[in-house]
C-alpha cells in the first residue's frame, strides 16, 4: 500500500520520508502524484487534533492513505509553549530564526536546572476507509544559550537533547543520528511497527 505525506514543509517531508522508506513504507509526495494539496489551517487546540485535521484533508483530496505530522517544541519553564504554535511563535509562519530569539529571549538569565524542554511529535494516519492511527514520540532535552549548527530546522539550533549529554545541538548532529532520537523518528517507527508489511 501507498501512502501519501500530507505536509508542505521540504525539510519534515525530508525527515518523513526517510524514516519510513527503509521500513519498507511506500511513500509519495503530492506533487509525485500531480495533485496540489490544500493548506489546512491548523485551528485544532491539541497535536493530535491538527494531525487529524492534516492527514484527514489529504486523505479525502487524494483518496490513498495520508500520514501527517504535527510537531513542537514545549519549554518548561514557558509552561510549555511554544507546543502547537511552534511554527508562529514569533507571529511569522515558519520564521525559524525569530522563533529561536525569542525562546532565548524569554530564557535570558534562566539557569540550566530550568532550562528543560522537549520536542514532541503526533503522526495521524487516515486510511480511505475511515480507519485512523495515531503515534507520539518525544526528545527531552534543554534549551541552550545560543543558536548553534546548521542541520536539521526549525529549533534545532537551541535544542540540546538530553541523550547527548545537553553537549551538542540538535542541529549538529547528523541526519542518522537525529533520526535515532528524535521525536518524530520515535513516533513514525511506531506507526511502522502498526502499518508494516501486515498493511491494514
Ligand atoms: P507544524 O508544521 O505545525 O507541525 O510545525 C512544527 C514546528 O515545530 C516547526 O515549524 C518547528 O518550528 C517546530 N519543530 C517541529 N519539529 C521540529 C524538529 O524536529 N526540529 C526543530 N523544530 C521542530
Amino acid at each position: 500500500m501507498e501512502y501519501i505525506l500530507a505536509t508542505h514543509n521540504l525539510k519534515k517531508r525530508n525527515e518523513l520520508s526517510r524514516i519510513l522508506s527503509p521500513r519498507g513504507i511506500g511513500v509519495k509526495l503530492a506533487d509525485e502524484i500531480g495533485i496540489e494539496l490544500t493548506e489546512v489551517d491548523e485551528t485544532g487546540e491539541t497535536f493530535e487534533e491538527n494531525a487529524f485535521l492534516k492527514a484527514h484533508s489529504a486523505c479525502l483530496e487524494s483518496g490513498m492513505p495520508a500520514i501527517a505530522d504535527d510537531s513542537g517544541l514545549t519549554v518548561d519553564y514557558l509552561g510549555g509553549a511554544p507546543g502547537i504554535y511552534s511554527a508562529r511563535y514569533s507571529g511569522t509562519h515558519g520564521n525559524d530564526e525569530l522563533n529561536n530569539e525569542l525562546i532565548l529571549k524569554h530564557l535570558e538569565k534562566v539557569p540550566d536546572g530550568k532550562r528543560g524542554a522537549a520536542f514532541v511529535s503526533v503522526v495521524c494516519c487516515c486510511y480511505p476507509d475511515g480507519k485512523v492511527i495515531y503515534t507520539r514520540g518525544e526528545c527531552r532535552g534543554r534549551i541552550g544559550y545560543k543558536a548553534v549548527g546548521e542541520g536539521g530546522f526549525g529549533y534545532d539550533p537551541i535544542f540540546l537533547p538530553e541523550k547527548y549529554g545537553f553537549n551538542v545541538t540538535m542541529a549538529q548532529l547528523t541526519a542518522e543520528q537525529k533520526d535515532e532520537i528524535s521525536h518524530r523518528g520515535m513516533a513514525l517507527r511506531i506507526l511502522a511497527d502498526m502499518i508494516g508489511e501486515k498493511d491494514i
